[in-house]
């Protein structure tokens, strides 16, 4: 198996885009020889050098942002309107390290018994990158910005149908002057990886991806005293309370559960809706799904395009028919489509019930599950009876009882009245199941750094 090519298919065509092959294992030892030396180069920059390059990346983001999202979504089907948001996403948290970077890794001088003593952040080597084809450049961009500004350099395993924009990153970065191979494409099957996680120019890991990846990798890098951060997946709560605005509610869970195709790990995907308005939230959740345009990811009024690949629409279907037998209703699709690509219709389960597939797994797909609560304080506990713990949502007009409840949520991030989203300023990342470490904001700059105690007596 380890001579199969990478291949990316179009999910809108399913015709196949191209065919990249493996490196070989002396390939995969130039690249990391290099990785070596590149981070001897970037070490040695100043925060100003590694600035002025992370500035320029973001310029090229932003001016070859149609290209850029026109290669994604051929290679994965996203709405292009999303993806060309997403190359000038990528721009902005570019400028966010560009511009904080220096700060977030200054000295911190610590008041002692010394004459002098401080921390110092010092960057630790070439990082793994195992990134997933959902988010093909925000998912790189998130990570390798900060790993770039600490000094660190990447070595990016991306997903194989996005082999496309993995080239095309490293070739962007390079022109914005990371000259030196400070980011570098590994194509390499899973065996490789754990090569390349024993290889001691490595010095961490990084995955985002599935549970059972994230913990593949976690378990090879810890054997090697290696530290990681994992972004794993997420069954993420949304909870709409019977004073929420609906309408809003209605609309914005539209919008958390289907962009992206319906896969995105800190989607809305459990529904979790007091008694008292759940008849009316459904109705408008219907509403407005049965509102969304489905159709070829390049025309702009698409909303919901294909699944990225037919073995994780299959799935999809699956677990809906699962969920199905288990006693949930589709009160909106429920079907793959009849047409050329990948499509599966924007859904909506209702009467998802706890210990059933649709509340259980992660349904990485357009499916909504709604669940009945019985009150507000049966709504948290319903909404942290899950493995995962990413992100969540909370709908209601009492702000203060909005926080209460965000504060009682087990999760990485949590929003009231509002989606759960990545911004660059804030942390990002899960407990539980969803993974450990955080990513963005300066927690995300300074997961693969040394701080260390500088003491002069
Ligand atoms: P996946 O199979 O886990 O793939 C993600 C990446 O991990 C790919 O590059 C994949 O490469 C690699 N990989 C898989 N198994 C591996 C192993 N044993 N050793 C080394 N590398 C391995 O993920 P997916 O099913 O395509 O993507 C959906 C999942 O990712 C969902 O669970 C979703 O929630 C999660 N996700 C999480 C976040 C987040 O930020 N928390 C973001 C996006 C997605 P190969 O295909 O070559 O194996």
């Amino acid at each position: 198996p380890s001579a199969m090519p990478l291949v990316s298919v179009n999910p809108t065509t399913e015709q196949e885009i191209e065919r990249h092959p493996l490196h070989t294992g002396r390939e995969v030892e130039h690249r990391l020889d290099r990785a070596a030396s590149a981070f001897e180069v970037n070490r040695s920059r100043s925060f100003g050098e590694r600035a002025a390059r992370l500035e320029r990346a973001a310029d090229l983001l932003e001016d070859n942002a149609p290209a850029l999202g026109a290669l994604m979504t051929e290679e994965m089907g996203k709405p292009l309107t999303q993806a060309q948001a997403e190359a000038e996403k990528c721009a902005w948290v570019c400028r966010y390290y560009a511009e904080h970077g220096a700060d977030f890794l200054a000295d911190r001088a610590v008041e002692t018994a010394a004459r002098k003593s401080y921390v110092a952040h010092e960057p630790l080597g070439p990082i793994l990158a195992v990134m997933p084809w959902n988010f093909p450049f925000w998912q790189a961009f998130r990570f390798g910005a900060p790993t770039l500004m600490a000094g660190n350099v990447v070595l990016l395993k991306h997903a194989p149908n996005v082999t496309g924009c993995a080239e095309a990153i490293a070739d962007l970065l390079r022109e914005a002057g990371f000259a030196d191979h400070e980011l570098q494409v590994l194509r390499v099957d899973e065996e490789t990886v754990g090569t390349v996680l024993d290889d001691q120019r490595v010095r961490g890991a990084t995955l985002t991806g599935s549970v059972p990846a994230g913990a593949a990798v976690a378990r090879q890098a810890a054997a090697q005293i290696k530290p990681t951060v994992l972004e794993l997946g997420g069954s993420d709560p949304f909870i709409v309370c019977a004073d929420a605005d609906l309408e809003k509610a209605a609309s914005v869970g539209c919008t958390a559960r289907m962009q992206n195709n319906g896969q995105s790990c800190i989607a809305a995907k459990r529904f979790i809706v007091e008694r008292a308005v759940l008849d009316d939230f459904q109705e408008r959740l219907v509403e407005n799904v049965e509102a969304l345009t489905v159709g070829p990811p390049t025309d702009r009024e698409t909303d919901v395009g294909p699944m990225a690949r037919a073995d994780l629409r299959d799935t999809v279907h699956d677990q809906v028919e699962r969920a199905i037998g288990a006693g949930a209703v589709a009160v909106a699709g429920g079907h793959t489509l009849e047409r050329d690509g990948f499509f599966y219709a924007p859904t909506v389960l209702a009467d998802v019930d706890p210990g059933t597939v649709a509340f259980d797994e992660e349904i990485f797909g357009p499916v909504a599950s709604v669940i009945a609560a019985d009150d507000a304080e049966h709504a948290v506990a319903l909404a942290n009876d899950t493995r995962f713990g990413l992100g969540g949502s909370i709908f209601t007009e009492d702000l203060e009882k909005g926080e209460r409840m965000a504060r009682s949520l087990e999760v990485g991030c949590v929003f009231v009245n509002e989606m759960t989203k990545s911004d660059p300023r804030v942390p990002f990342g899960g407990i539980k199941d969803s993974g450990y470490g955080r990513e963005l904001s300066h927690h995300g700059i300074r997961a693969f750094v040394n701080a260390k105690t500088v003491w002069v007596e």
